[in-house]
């Protein structure tokens, strides 16, 4: 079950993770972007931890608060604003339901709304639609979460930056989908979530 304490947790092992991976997130944007990916997940996430010495959170409410906040003041470009959207979405539906696939749910319906991209765009959500069906029905392991991301390489890119390069974006993975996919391995290594 979520709750106040393994929510941080979790969130601070996204940062870590992002921190391992963002050369490789930014080498890949270098290809098919603006080569910002990993630098500007990598600076929203040590705001994020900062924060969450400097405001302290006691409720899942606040973690998730903080969290979209932080991101959406350091990060720039698209995934700034569509993980803050994500993580504020989060925070919204905690307060109506304890249930972290109900807050994945409303965050996926918000990112839809918000982006007028869907399953099979190559982006993000590529990633969070096959995980949160995952987990609602308990079988999230890694291999569901990376064959998420796997999938998006054979499409071409219709959203976003990477749309510009057309056919090119074939072969590479989607970044949101990628950067998500260190979301969602953090959350199964943070213990007691699922
Ligand atoms: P930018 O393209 O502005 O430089 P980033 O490189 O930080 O932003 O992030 C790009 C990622 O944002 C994409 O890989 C994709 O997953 C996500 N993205 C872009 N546009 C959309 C959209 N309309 N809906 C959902 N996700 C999107
Ligand atoms: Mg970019």
């Amino acid at each position: 079950m979520l709750t106040t304490e393994n929510s941080k947790k979790w969130m601070k092992n996204f940062a870590k993770k992002i921190d391992e991976k963002k050369d490789e997130l930014s080498r890949i944007d270098s290809i098919v972007g603006d080569g910002d990916h990993g630098n500007n997940m990598s600076r929203g996430m040590h705001e994020v931890i900062e924060q969450f010495e400097v405001q302290n959170p006691q409720t899942i409410t606040e973690v998730f608060k903080v969290t979209a906040m932080s991101i959406m003041n350091k990060v720039g470009g698209a995934s700034g604003a569509l993980y803050g959207t994500a993580f504020l979405e989060m925070a919204r539906e905690s307060r109506n339901s304890e249930k972290l696939t109900d807050m994945l749910q409303a965050s996926v319906d918000k990112l839809m709304k918000r982006g007028g991209a869907k399953l099979g765009d190559k982006t993000m959500l590529d990633t969070w639609i096959p995980v949160t069906q995952a987990i609602k029905e308990n079988r999230l392991d890694e291999d569901t979460i990376q064959l998420a991301v796997d999938n998006t390489k054979s499409i071409r890119a219709s959203k976003g930056r990477s749309s510009y390069i057309g056919d090119r974006s074939i072969g590479y993975p989607d970044l949101g989908a990628l950067s998500s996919s260190y979301l969602f391995q953090s959350l199964l290594e943070t213990e007691d979530i699922l």
